[in-house]
C-alpha cells in the first residue's frame, strides 16, 4: 500500500534527519516505528503526509506517486494523520473537531453524520462531552478526538504520532485496544511510538529507527526478541 524508498530529509543548520530511509506498509497491516528522541519518527510520518519535503526519494501510495502532493491532497487519497501532541482545536466543541475532520468532504453530511456516529461508538466519552470545548478535554479524550477527527476523513492509511505520550497506563491500554479495533474495521496503520512494548505488541511488523536510518525491522515479534531492541527499547 505504502512504498517509502530512499528518502532524505533535511531541516536548517545543516541537520541530515532522514537518511536513506525506505519502509514499506502492506494493506491491512499494522506497522510501528520505534526509535528513541530524535531517531526521525515524527519526520517520517511528516514527510509521508507531504508537511514535510524529502529533498531526494520517492513515496508511493496505492501505486501513485505522492511526493510532491500538497498535504490536503494526500488526505484526499486517503493517508490521515494523527499529529503528536494532538493539536485539537482548543476553542471549538468535540463536535466541530469532529466536523472539521471532514471538511474535504463537507458536503456529504448524510456520509459525515453516519461517520460522527462510528466515532461515538468507538468513543461514548466523546459523545457524552460532544457539547464541551476540546481544550477542557482530559488528556486521553483529547487523543481519543484527535483520532476520531482523523476517522473522519475516512482514511485508508491512518498514521499515528505518539499516541500514548502522556497518558496513564489504563488508557495507554484502551487506546491501543482502540487502535486494533480501527485496524480490524478496515484501516491501515502506521504507529510511531516510544512505548515499544505496548507498540511491538499490537503491530504486525516493526522497523527500529536511529539517527535517521533504519538499522533494524522484521515481524513485530521478531523484533521484539531482538537483544539490541530489548537492551534499548524494553528494558533489558
Ligand atoms: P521524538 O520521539 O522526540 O518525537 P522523533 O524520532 O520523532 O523524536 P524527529 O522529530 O523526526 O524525531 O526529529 C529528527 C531530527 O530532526 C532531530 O534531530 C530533530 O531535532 C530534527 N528536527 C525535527 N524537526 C525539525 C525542524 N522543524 N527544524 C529543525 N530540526 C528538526
Amino acid at each position: 500500500m505504502l512504498k517509502v524508498q530512499g528518502i532524505n530529509v533535511y531541516y536548517g543548520g545543516g541537520i541530515h534527519a532522514l537518511k536513506d530511509l525506505s519502509i514499506e506498509v502492506n494493506q491491512g497491516e499494522i506497522v510501528t516505528l520505534i526509535g528513541a528522541n530524535g531517531a526521525g519518527k515524527s519526520s517520517t510520518l511528516n514527510c509521508i503526509s507531504g508537511l514535510v519535503r524529502a529533498r531526494s526519494g520517492s513515496i508511493c501510495f496505492q501505486d501513485t506517486d505522492v511526493s510532491n502532493l500538497p498535504p490536503h491532497k494526500i488526505v484526499a487519497a486517503g493517508i490521515v494523520q494523527v499529529p503528536e501532541g494532538r493539536r485539537v482545536f482548543a476553542n471549538l466543541s468535540v463536535e466541530t473537531n469532529l466536523q472539521l475532520g471532514a471538511y474535504l468532504r463537507y458536503k456529504d453530511r448524510d456520509g459525515v453524520n453516519r461517520d460522527i456516529k462510528r466515532v461515538y461508538e468507538l468513543f461514548p466519552r466523546l459523545e457524552e462531552r460532544r457539547h464541551q470545548l476540546a481544550g477542557t478535554l482530559s488528556g486521553g479524550e483529547q487523543q481519543m478526538l484527535a483520532i476520531g477527527r482523523a476517522l473522519m476523513s475516512s482514511p485508508t492509511l491512518l498514521l499515528l504520532d505518539e499516541p500514548s505520550m502522556g497518558l496513564a497506563p489504563l488508557l495507554v491500554k484502551e487506546i491501543f485496544r482502540i487502535i486494533q479495533e480501527i485496524n480490524a474495521s478496515g484501516t491501515t496503520v502506521l504507529l510511531v511510538e516510544q512505548n515499544a512494548r505496548m507498540a511491538l505488541s499490537i503491530a504486525d511488523r516493526a522497523y527500529v529507527l536511529e539517527t535517521g536510518r533504519v538499522v533494524l525491522s522484521g515481524t513485530a515479534r521478531e523484533v521484539a526478541t531482538m537483544d539490541e531492541v530489548k537492551q534499548a527499547y524494553l528494558g533489558g
